[in-house]
C-alpha cells in the first residue's frame, strides 16, 4: 500500500466496487480498495450466491477491458430461463434469438476475483479480507480519515487510520458507509432467500438454462454451476415463513417438494444436497441519496440500489453504477459540478423503471389470489414517495451472513 493521502477510497470488493476501481486506477486516481469478503479464510466459504450474468452484460464487461478475462475463466455458458409462472405451462426464453447470445452461470468468487486482478494491474491498491469504516472528516480539511482493519481467518492482524478524498460505497445491501454519512436507505419489501447445492454422480444433468417455478408462497429458481453442481434456491417473505427448517439441509430438500416440476427434475438426475443450506437478504431497496458533492462520497451496486432476484439485474447494475459513479467523480474532479446529482437522478429513474418491470412481473401470476405472498405484490404500487406499500411489508431482520 502507498503512503498519503488516497484520491478515491472503495469499501466493497463485489462487481461494483471492482468495477470503479478499475475506470478510477485507469484514469489515473490512486485508489484504495478494501474487501471484507471472507473468502480466502480456512475454513471460510467459497461458494457465493447470485450467478446469472445476462448476455447484457457483457458490453459492460468490454466497457471495462473485462470480457476476455471473464470467457476464459470457465464459467458456463447459459443459453436461456425456463419458467413455470402464471400456469403449468413452461415459457422458454431462449438467449439464442436476442442480440448479445449466451448469458453466463458464474463461478461467483472466481468472477469476483478477476474483476479485482484488473483493478489491481490498473494501479489500484487492493487489501483483501480488510473491513473500511468511517472516522470522521480530517479537521479544517475536506479529507475523509477511515479505518482500515485487516483480518486473518477472522482475527484481527492490523488497524490503521487512512486518509481520502473521496468515498465510495460498494458495500453491498448493508450500505455501512452510505448510512453512517447520514443517507437513509428504503426497503420495499422482506424477501429472504434459502439456498443449497445439488450433486449427482452422473452428469446426466445438462440443462444450462436457469429454471424458475412460482409456488403458492413464493418462487424457486434453479441453475446449473460451472461445478456441475446443481443451486436451488426458495424465496419467500421473512414473516411468511419458518426460517429454521430452510436454513438446514433436510428442511430446504423436503420443502423443494412445493415445487413440484423442479423437484421431479432433480430427482430424475439422482441429485442429493452437497453443501449446508443458507439464507440471504434479497430484498429490493434503494438510497433516498446515493450521492454527495458537498460530502464528496456516492454509493455503487446493490449498496444504492439492491434488485429482486428475480431479474437477475443486480449483477449488471453493479458493473454499470460502478462504472458511472467512477465516471461522475472524474466529471466532479474535471470541474462539472453537476455529475453527482446527474449520477443520483439516473438511479432514481433506474430503479422506478426497474419496480414498474417487477411489478408487471409478478402481475403476471394470478394462481393463489388468497396468498399474501402474491396479495401483496398485486397490491405494490411504484410511487416511491408514497410510503404506503412499502409500510405494508415487514423489516428483514437479518443480514445475510447472520442468517446461514
Ligand atoms: C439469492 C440471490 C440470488 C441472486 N441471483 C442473481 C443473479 O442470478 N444475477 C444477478 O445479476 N444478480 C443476482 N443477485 C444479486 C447479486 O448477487 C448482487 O446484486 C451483486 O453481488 C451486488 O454486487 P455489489 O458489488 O454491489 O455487492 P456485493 O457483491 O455484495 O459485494 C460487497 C462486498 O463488500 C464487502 N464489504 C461490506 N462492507 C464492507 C466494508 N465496510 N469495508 C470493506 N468491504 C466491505 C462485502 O464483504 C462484500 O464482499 C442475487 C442475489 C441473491 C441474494
Amino acid at each position: 500500500m502507498r503512503t498519503g493521502v488516497y484520491d478515491v477510497a472503495i469499501a466493497g470488493g463485489g462487481p461494483a466496487g471492482a468495477a470503479a476501481a478499475i475506470v478510477l486506477a485507469r484514469t489515473g486516481y490512486r485508489v484504495l480498495l478494501a474487501d471484507a469478503g471472507g473468502a480466502r479464510r480456512p475454513g471460510g466459504e467459497s461458494f457465493k450466491v447470485g450467478e446469472g450474468l445476462p448476455p447484457s452484460a457483457r458490453h459492460l464487461l468490454r466497457e471495462l477491458g473485462a470480457l476476455d478475462r471473464v470467457l476464459a475463466d470457465g464459467h458456463r455458458a447459459s443459453p436461456g430461463t425456463l419458467a413455470f409462472w402464471g400456469g403449468d405451462a413452461p415459457h422458454a426464453n431462449d438467449f439464442l434469438f436476442q442480440l448479445h447470445g449466451e448469458g453466463l452461470q458464474l463461478d461467483r468468487r472466481r468472477f469476483d476475483a478477476s474483476l479485482l486482478e484488473l483493478a489491481q494491474a490498473a494501479g489500484a491498491d487492493i487489501v483483501r479480507d480488510a473491513k473500511l469504516s468511517l472516522v470522521a472528516q480530517a479537521e479544517g480539511t475536506d479529507i475523509h480519515r477511515l479505518t482500515l482493519r485487516s483480518n486473518d481467518a477472522g482475527a484481527l492482524v492490523e488497524s490503521r487510520i487512512i486518509e481520502s478524498r473521496w468515498l465510495i460505497d460498494a458495500s453491498g445491501r448493508p450500505a455501512t458507509l452510505a448510512r453512517a454519512l447520514g443517507a437513509a436507505r428504503s426497503q420495499h419489501d422482506a424477501l429472504l432467500a434459502f439456498h443449497m447445492r445439488l450433486a449427482a454422480d452422473d452428469d446426466s444433468d445438462r440443462d444450462g438454462r436457469t429454471w424458475v417455478e412460482a409456488v403458492d408462497n413464493g418462487w424457486w429458481y434453479s441453475v446449473l454451476l460451472p461445478t456441475r453442481e446443481r443451486l436451488i434456491a426458495f424465496l419467500s417473505d421473512a414473516d411468511l415463513i419458518d426460517r429454521r427448517p430452510l436454513l438446514t439441509r433436510v428442511g430446504l430438500w423436503a420443502a423443494l417438494a412445493q415445487a413440484p416440476r423442479l423437484f421431479a427434475y432433480c430427482h430424475e438426475h439422482g441429485h442429493v444436497p452437497s453443501s449446508q443450506a443458507r439464507g440471504a437478504d434479497a430484498c429490493s431497496s434503494h438510497l433516498e441519496r446515493a450521492a454527495s458533492g458537498a460530502d464528496r462520497w456516492l454509493a455503487v451496486g446493490d449498496a444504492a440500489l439492491a434488485f429482486d432476484p428475480l431479474s437477475s439485474k443486480g449483477i449488471s447494475s453493479s458493473l454499470y453504477t460502478g462504472l458511472r459513479g467512477a465516471q461522475a467523480i472524474i466529471e466532479c474532479g474535471n470541474g462539472d459540478t453537476g455529475a453527482l446529482s446527474r449520477y443520483a437522478d439516473h438511479l432514481r429513474d433506474i430503479h422506478r423503471v426497474y419496480r414498474e418491470q417487477l411489478i408487471a412481473f409478478y402481475g403476471m401470476e394470478q394462481r393463489w389470489p388468497a396468498s399474501d405472498f402474491w396479495k401483496r405484490r398485486a397490491a405494490d404500487t411504484v410511487d416511491l414517495h408514497a410510503a404506503s406499500a412499502a409500510q405494508a411489508w415487514p423489516a428483514v431482520e437479518k443480514q445475510p451472513a447472520e442468517c446461514g
